[in-house]
Order: structure tokens, then sequence, then C-alpha cells
């Protein structure tokens, strides 16, 4: 969570840092800030206000600020209500500081420096502990090593002494930080989206980093420096855009049919399946599919469960991180799990990683962000090509995550001759041909999924209901609605509401059924009866000959593949809800895109 970035150099850094912040911003907007050495470099002014980023840039075009040095700031409050006061950056004394994570004892150094404090952040805390070792080792560097060797919890910091003209330290622990050469100067980012690098270096726990506007030094937790950190980096930063598109959230779902093709044509060769970093013998010898990740990752693994064991028999479960890092661990030497994760720094996600690493098994990553945490920290990863996904509520990495899992089940499924190499051709083939096509919304439908959205948009509870690979699908398209549109919904196997929540059902409840399995249809159709006898109003995405319901005609993608006709409705579905109900698709009220804190 939260979006970080500094920059001392030649170019004018407050461009630089507003630039950064707007492509960070997804990842925590409920106020912002930067602060800048003053051009002569001999104070440092701070700047921050509750609310978006444009809050802050109206503040900035009322002030003359011309500097090479700024750090800056989008945060998503964690310790403290979203007022100015707690938004970052942080000054105490002769240090001012940015900050990504949770400082675990903030209470405990609060009570020891006994000094008043403006806000009440954990951040804030932080900020007077290493100005304290400031105010006695008049060094940076030491002061930093100092106050992190008594702070408990999980950080990036990038800070800023009033003594040390146009230089930035950045330091990190359990949180995502990137420093690097780029821009005519150094940068330090919390992603690689924020800015163009030429070299770079992710900081390992407990390393910290001095840039200046003349280059970069690396140092190990102890303060010795480590030399040949900064490697070259071949990432194009393309800084996203909405492309005419009202909405991040729209852009992304009517990009899926490209990412689709994108990430199936990375992931194999010769017409199968072919992961460049995944020995076959890891497959061949994968006995069970563990699937370990949190929301939208964690339905995308519920998915892929469904599918190995009705395509293949190779038996499995997926589990939620936060719960799975806290339970009895049953992963033992030798066992593959997989892990997704779009932006390769979830918090719970990375947990597990390093626990099922501890206890021998493989971990192997799906992952969408390259340069990320879990990518260096995964045995094996595929990545979804996706590109960047802006929209807090994820759309297209979602289904690039579930065609990445297909190709492994297909892979796994023949090396353990599950399948035969003719059948496994044949599933690669109508993944990269017939599931993009159908995954392409065209005008007819939208319309038809616009007007249904505006009947149903003023229900303030809704059920999602569905059987056999469609209930899965259900608890993904009822999170995305919540998400968004703040309409309370839940997820049922359609079977199971009589079983206690059709008590809920009434007039005022709609009900928005999932039926693209044909075998089921049947079964469905009961209990859409059921609903209707008691006046719950029906939409069904799928065909049926009811016709006391609001249908939204779903592609000819049947079986395994019919998740990938069905998701972009439903995700548009959602899309258009908030829209009719006035709320930000981009950017819903407490959510953030990289969940970076447990
Ligand atoms: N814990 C800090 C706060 O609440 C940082 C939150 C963030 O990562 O944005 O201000």
């Amino acid at each position: 969570m939260c979006g970080i970035i500094g920059y001392t150099g030649k170019d004018q850094a407050l461009q630089i840092v507003m630039r950064g912040l707007a492509a960070l911003e997804y990842r925590g907007y409920d106020s912002c800030g930067l602060s800048a050495f003053s051009s002569d470099g001999d104070e440092i002014t701070v700047i921050k206000k509750a609310g978006r980023l444009k809050v802050l840039s109206e503040a900035l075009s009322t002030v003359q600020l011309n500097t090479r040095c700024a750090i800056g700031h989008t945060r998503w409050a964690t310790h403290g209500a979203v007022t100015e006061e707690n938004a970052h950056p942080h000054r105490v004394g002769k240090t001012v500081i940015v900050h990504n994570g949770i400082i675990e004892n903030y209470k405990q150094i609060e009570s020891e420096l006994q000094c008043s404090f403006q806000g009440s952040t954990d951040t804030e805390r932080a900020c007077a502990l290493i100005d304290r070792y400031y105010e006695q080792t008049h060094d940076g560097k030491q002061a930093i090593i100092n106050a992190c060797s008594q702070i408990e919890g999980s950080y990036a910091f990038l800070i800023m002494f009033e003594d040390e003209k146009d230089t930035i330290y950045a330091t990190s622990r359990a949180c995502p930080l990137i420093v690097g050469h780029g821009e005519n100067g150094s940068c330090a980012i919390s992603d690689i989206s924020a800015c163009r690098l030429d070299t770079y270096c992710r900081l390992n726990d407990g390393e910290s980093a001095r840039l200046t506007p003349d280059g970069i030094s690396v140092y190990a937790s102890d303060g010795h420096e480590l030399k040949g950190r900064l490697l070259p980096t071949d990432v194009k930063t393309e800084l996203p855009s909405k492309n005419g598109y009202p909405h991040f959230m729209l852009k992304e779902i009517n990009e899926i049919p490209t990412v689709l093709r994108k990430t199936v044509d990375a992931n194999t060769k010769d017409g199968l399946p072919f992961f460049k970093s995944i020995p076959d013998s890891v497959l061949k010898d994968m006995k069970r599919l563990t699937v370990i990740g949190c929301g939208t990752a964690y339905h995308a693994g519920l998915c892929a469960v469904h599918t190995a064991r009705e395509l293949s028999g190779i038996d499995g479960a997926a589990y939620i991180a936060s719960e799975y890092r806290y339970s009895r661990p049953t992963v033992k030497k030798g066992d593959v799990v997989v892990f997704i994760s779009q932006s390769g720094e979830t918090a719970d996600t990375l947990a597990c990683i390093r626990m099922c690493r501890s206890l021998g098994a493989y971990t192997l990553g799906i992952i969408n962000v390259p340069y990320s945490t879990a990518s260096f920290e995964c045995d094996g990863v595929i990545y979804t090509h996706a590109g960047f996904e802006i929209a807090v509520a994820s759309t297209k990495a979602y289904v690039c995550q579930l065609a990445a899992l297909y190709l492994l089940i297909f892979k796994a499924s023949l090396l353990q001759n599950a399948l035969s190499e003719k059948k496994v051709s044949e599933y690669t083939k109508i993944l990269k041909n017939d599931v993009p096509e159908n995954a392409y919304i065209d005008e007819e439908k939208r319309k038809t999924v616009y007007n249904i959205a505006k009947k149903h948009k003023d229900s303030e509870n809704m059920f999602y209901i569905g059987r056999g690979i469609d209930s899965i699908l259900c608890s993904e398209a009822s999170l995305k609605l919540k998400e968004v549109s703040y309409i309370h919904s839940e997820a049922y196997p359609a079977g199971e509401l009589k079983h206690g929540a059709i008590s809920l059902i009434t007039p005022d409840v709609s009900v928005f059924v999932i039926a693209t399995d044909k075998k089921l249809i049947g079964k469905t159709e009961n209990n859409m009866q059921e609903v209707s006898s008691r006046g719950g109003r029906l939409i069904l995405l799928g065909d049926s000959e009811m016709k006391s319901c609001d249908i939204i005609p779903c592609n000819s993608l049947q079986g395994i593949f019919s998740p990938f006709a069905a998701s972009p409705l439903f995700q548009l579905y959602a899309y258009y809800t908030a829209l009719l109900r006035g709320c930000d698709p981009d950017m819903p009220r407490n959510l953030a895109k990289s969940v970076t804190v447990e």
C-alpha cells in the first residue's frame, strides 16, 4: 500500500515526483504530500493534503518551488485518521520522512521519546526516533541504522535531513523499495511503474541507500557499502494512461482479449504450454495443486483447483494467505505450492512463500509485475502479461491469472499422462484463439449489461448464485460488485441458498445467477424459481428458457473455458453499477491496489 517516490538530480524534481505519484496513486489515495529542498538547498518545504492528488496539485500551483530534490507519498492510512496532520511527509526537527508500512512498537517509541507530536501516525514516532539519533550523531546514515535497530514492524522509508543538501536516504524492511538511476538523476520508488530507470536495485530487508544528484551508494544493515548492486533494467516504463477511456477499469476490461493472447503466447511453445523457469520434473511430480492468494487471486486459485480436478483428476485446495500463514502447515519437502499475486508484493502471500520455502516446498509464483518481491523469492515464476493494472478492482489481471493457471494444469496433466499431447494441444489452441475472441464484449452486449445494471442499481442487497464452476465465479463476481459499487452482496452455491440465506430474499433483493454450465442449468433453474416465488428479482448470465429474468447472454465457451467469457461481463456489470450509483470505480473508498501490509 501507499506510493513512495524520491528524486534528486538535474531535472525538475517536482514534475518527476508528481508524475510518479500519479502513477502510484492506485496504491493509496486517502491523502498525499511531498517535501522538497529549496533551490539553494538550505531548507525543506513540506506540502501535504488530505484527499486525492488533484488537491495537492492545486496547492502546488499557488507556491513557487524550484527544486532538484524531492520526496512524495500517497497514503493508505493504517494508523491515524485521514487528516492533513497525518498525511506524509512528517517532519520532526531536521528530519523529514515518508513511509510505507506499519511501525508496530510506535507506542513504546512515543513513551520513550517523551516529546509532543502533531498527528497520530506510527510514522511520525519513527521520524522522531530517527531525528533523536540525528541530533546525537549528525550523521544521517548512522541515525537511520540506530533507529531501525529499535523499530519493529515493516517499512519503506525515504528520509531527508535538512543539513544534508539534496540528499535522500532510502531503507526498507518487508516493504518494496527500488533505487536506481534514471531521469538524469537518482530515484527511489515503491514500484517500477513510477519512473523510467536505466539501472535499479531492490533493497533487501535492512539495507539502505544514499541518493545524491551524482549517484547512489547501497549499504548493508551494519552500514558497510555494497558495491555492484545496481544492475541494468530492460523495463520500458510506459506511464499508465486511460487512452481516452473515462476510467482505467473500463479500459482494462476492454484489454482482456489482447492481454489473454499475450499471456498465452508468452507461456507456450510449438502449441504447448512452456515455462522457461520451471523444470518439467517439478510439474511431473506435483501430486496436488495447492494454491495460495488473497481476494481475487484466491478466487482464481479456487477456479484452478476445480478445473484441475474436473479435467485430469488432480486434487487440490486453494487457501487464503492471511489464514494459511497462521495455521498449522501441512506442506512438506518436495510439494509444489502455487502463489498468485498481481503485484508480487502482497504481504500475506509473501509471508506464505517464505513459510513454504522454509518447509522445503517448491514455490511457484503467478505474478504480473516484473521485478517485484515475489518474482525474486519464488523458485519458479509464470508471468501474466496483463500490463499495468491501475484500477483497484482486478479485471484483466484476474483473467490472465486464470489463463496461466490453466496452462500450468495442462502441462502438469501432460507430464503426468493424465491428458494426451493431442488433447493438451487442442486445449492450448482454444485458450489461444477461442478464449480471447469470446472474451470480447460487443456493443450490443455492452448495452444489455448497462441497461440491466441500471434496472437493478438501487438494490442494496444482492446474491450471486451458480453451480459448479459458475458457483466459483460467483465469489469473484460478488467481490467485484462490493468493491466498486458498495452494494452488499454474497455469493452462494445455488443449491445452498435454501439452507438458510433464502430467508433474506424479498422483492428488494436482486439475485444474479451465473449459469454457463449447460449440464447444470436445469438444477439452477429450480433455484431461480425458488427465488422468483419469493419476489426476488433475477438477472441471468447465461442462457435459459426462463422468461422472468433479465438475461445477459454469454458466449459459447463451455465447461472449463466458460470463466473467460463470463468474467468480463460480470466485471462490466460491476463497473456500470458503480458508475450509475455515482461511485469512482477506479479508486473505491477504503481500498488500495497493492496490499503490502498484513
Ligand atoms: N502506517 C503509515 C500511516 O498510517 C503508513 C501508511 C501507508 O503505507 O500509506 O500513515
